[in-house]
């Protein structure tokens, strides 16, 4: 049994790079996740050829990141593989570096961020090359910088983030002196560019199973207090709501990230969101969901948890007009932040609802939401009914309203002719 199993095209290329007389190496999360045990489809690639030469090698290939010397190499089934030249840098900002193409894969390792992305494999020859001892790291659960840390994170401050993220995706322990990087590298986390944190943010959210790990070390670096004030004072509670917000409750990806991240923003102060989700450059899309969601979070979610902590059950009307308040297509989601606090907030011993209680009104909400009038727009009448009854202008909202709130109470209620009386005497 080989050490590891690269793909089929992975070994082509490399056979192909090979017999031109390259050396060829996989390198990078790929064989860190190998040794972990863990798939990865991503085999990145790095050879002694040249950009210009590994073009010539192959039959379909993208110049992806040619001035970095990395290119696309396709394979039968369109499948693209990286393949970048050694690489040293020369010289560094904080986050661009200038590089040049180097002449040993030492030298390009060296340059590499974490002892456990530093290691090398030859399929030809299935041996690994692991300079920085990363296998000692994996087996010691460790995440270390390459090299002197605090000079590493000063090359490049992403890398502090990406260790958070990396520690917390593994469940590792920061090696000492890296942590202590991080922390010196906090107060320099502006020189990132917004959307270069949004994408930290969404990848540890995304890839971490348990995502309070990460954002704790985010908190008590002091990278959220840099890049984030509204979050620096999240609570551990609050933290440890994340990881309730997993998976298996939300089948669908999309939603689970967005989710997740308004579970991440609930923590801000009411009105904060928004603006801190556009500084961060979201899609207006994810702001408008993400910063609603949060927002209706503020509006409900203490009702909520008093009215489940009492002993007897929200009345189908209570819920309705939770629905009514956050809107039907959002109340699951607030409700899974609500109950992912509540979890939060069981297992520290603290007071909320019970799992039971939280499950099944979980269940009867969303009945509910999707059978009976929730919205002004479900009513049997609409602004034109009233104003061929005589309500007109700020009346017609307020009416509106009224109407929604009396149908909230009993659903039977909603058919014109009860409602256009009700409006009339109303009004
Ligand atoms: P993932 O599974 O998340 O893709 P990865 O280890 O492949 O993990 P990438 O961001 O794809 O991470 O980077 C590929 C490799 O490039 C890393 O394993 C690391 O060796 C190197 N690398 C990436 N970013 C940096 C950086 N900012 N500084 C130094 N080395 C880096
Ligand atoms: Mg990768």
């Amino acid at each position: 049994m080989p050490l590891m199993q690269p793909p089929d095209a992975v070994l082509e290329i490399t056979r192909v790079l090979e017999g031109a007389g390259h050396e060829v190496w996989c390198v990078g999360g790929a064989v860190r996740d190998a040794l972990l045990g863990i798939p990865n489809l991503d085999w990145d690639l790095t050879t002694s050829a040249k950009p210009q030469q590994v073009r010539r090698l192959f039959k379909r290939t993208v110049p992806v990141g040619i001035e970095f010397g990395t290119i696309g190499v396709l394979d039968d089934t369109n499948v693209m593989h990286e393949v970048t030249t050694f690489r040293s840098d020369v010289e560094t900002d904080g986050r661009h570096a200038v590089v040049r193409f180097g002449d040993s894969l030492e030298e390009d390792l060296a340059r590499r961020d974490f002892t456990i992305n530093a290691i090398a494999y030859s399929p030809s020859r299935d041996e690994l090359c692991d300079p920085f001892d990363g296998q000692k790291d994996l087996a010691a659960r460790k995440l270390r910088a390459v090299g002197i840390a605090k000079e590493r994170m000063r090359e490049d401050r992403l890398r502090a983030l990406r260790a958070m993220r990396f520690a917390a995706r593994f469940d590792f322990d920061m090696d000492p002196a890296t942590w202590q990087a991080i922390v010196v590298s906090a107060p320099h986390l502006q020189r990132l560019s917004p959307e270069r944190v949004q994408q930290e943010i969404v990848k540890t959210l995304s890839q971490v199973t348990l995502p309070s790990k990460a954002f704790r070390m985010w908190r008590d670096s002091g990278a959220l207090a840099e890049l984030i004030p509204s979050l620096a004072g999240i609570t551990d509670i609050e933290l440890r709501a994340l990881d309730h917000l997993r998976l298996p409750l939300l089948p669908r990806r999309p939603q689970r990230l967005q989710t997740r991240l308004a579970g991440l923003f609930s923590a801000s102060r009411s009105g904060t969101a928004t603006a801190t989700l556009k500084n961060l450059r979201f899609s207006n899309a994810d702001v408008s969901w993400v910063g609603g969601l949060v927002e209706r979070w503020h509006e409900v979610g203490r009702t909520m948890t008093e009215e489940l902590m009492r002993p007897e059950a929200p009345t189908d009307a209570t819920l309705r007009t939770w629905a009514g308040r956050v809107g039907r297509t959002r109340l699951s989601p607030v409700l899974r932040i609500a109950d992912a606090h509540w979890w939060a907030a069981r297992e520290s011993g603290k007071p909320a609802p019970s799992q039971s209680r939280a499950e099944s009104v979980y269940r009867r909400a969303i009945r509910i939401a999707y059978r009976d009038p929730v919205e002004v727009s479900d009513l049997a009448v609409n602004g034109d009914d009233l104003l061929k009854v005589g309500i007109t202008g700020k009346r017609l909202g307020e009416t509106l309203r009224a109407l929604l709130q009396y149908v909230l109470e009993d659903p039977m209620r909603n058919n014109r002719e009860a409602l256009l009386t009700y409006a009339e005497q109303h009004a």
